[in-house]
């Protein structure tokens, strides 16, 4: 008797040589080299991939996050570029319609896998986009990427969304943006006291959104073992708690071990562990649907080890189970997040912090 085998996977890939056309000062460490770190890890599974072809984002896509000051502000910095934003965000000649192709790339994935064309996807864009705010663009980002997505998937019909962000810098604008919004649930880890400087525990949402924002905060000099701990024992709960219908992550890889920026100390199994994290939750509650797109990560090496990470988990064959929890150890850095979010996310999440 003939044996079929599963059908292979459908893993989505957003990866395009106009990303690298947002250009800022030499030696800024947001560049376009980036990509090919990213692209490296992206040709090296080819096979198993599926390219998408970005387009740009429409006004009204736009329009449904940022203001049209903002919109126009960008426009007019690009027509009289190079033009500097703020300390450290930059406006070349391309960079209007680069980001305009990154926000329409991160849709256009995001549809993907909402119909089930795609089990999953990885959209690998510059600029990034969580600092990005309703009004202004900060911290090398112009437009809100994910913000963006989650908006149109929202609008198509959509009535939950998970937005994880595990860049090392707090989403301040992912989070403002959404943070009196009970539909669109904000969960971040981050370097905590660190840029931007929002993102503390108390920060929970305002509003109807109240409980839909969930800070984890995280000392400089964690690795694997907290960053795998707070999604396993706070975003899991969390997640089961709100039922999710699409998760979208801010998928930076500047917590990784070798980036420049930042002081954390993720690996590239970490990273792989955090994927499956991810996966293992999305299959179980929205049919596996994950759309991981690109924020930061600085160093080649980090970039290059995460998106391999990313896309091994997402095209194993197998999807993973999520491992009971051992106790956690008194006193460690991971205890004392747990317990300091439970404090803030207990009402809105009861199973969070319960195990
Ligand atoms: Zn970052």
């Amino acid at each position: 008797m003939a044996v079929t085998r599963p059908a292979p996977r459908r893993i989505a890939v957003v990866e395009d040589a106009r990303y690298r056309e947002h250009r800022s000062p030499p030696g800024h460490p947001e560049c376009p080299e980036r990509l090919l770190a990213v692209a490296a890890a992206i040709d090296a599974r080819e096979q198993q991939l599926d390219r998408l072809l970005p387009r740009l984002a429409s006004t009204d896509e736009l329009l449904a996050v940022h203001s049209r000051a903002h919109l126009e502000a960008i426009e007019a910095a690009a027509r009289r570029a190079p033009t500097q934003i703020d300390a450290d965000t930059f406006v070349s000649a391309a960079s209007y319609e680069t980001a305009l192709l990154a926000a329409g790339g991160t849709i256009a994935a995001a549809r993907s896998v909402a119909r089930g064309d795609a089990a999953a996807a990885l959209v690998a864009v510059r600029p990034p986009g969580h600092h990005a705010e309703a009004t202004r663009a900060m911290g090398f980002c112009l437009f809100n990427n994910v913000a963006i997505a989650a908006r149109a998937l929202h609008r198509d019909g959509l009535e939950r969304l998970l937005i994880l962000d595990w860049d090392v810098h707090h989403g301040n604008g992912t989070q403002h943006i959404f943070e009196a919004d009970r539909d669109i649930l904000y969960f971040s880890t981050h370097q905590f006291p660190f840029y931007p400087g929002t993102g503390d525990f108390d920060e929970a949402g305002r509003a109807d959104g109240l409980g839909a924002t969930v800070n984890c905060p995280l000392p400089g000099g964690c690795g694997d073992h907290e960053y795998v701990g707070a999604l396993r024992r706070l975003l899991v709960p969390v997640a089961f708690s709100f039922r999710p219908q699409l998760i979208l992550v801010s998928c930076g890889f500047d917590a990784h071990e070798a980036d420049p920026l930042a002081s954390m100390h993720v690996t590239r199994s970490g990273f792989e562990e955090m994927t499956r994290v991810v996966r293992a939750m999305a299959e179980d509650l929205c049919g596996g649907r994950i759309v991981f797109v690109l924020e930061g990560g600085y160093a080649p090496r980090g970039l290059q080890e995460g998106t391999g990470a990313v896309l091994d988990a997402l095209l194993a064959p197998t999807p993973p189970a999520l491992a009971a929890l051992p106790a956690l150890a008194p006193g460690s850095t991971l205890g004392h997040v747990v317990a300091r979010v439970a404090a803030v996310q207990r009402r809105f999440h009861p199973g969070v912090g319960a195990a």
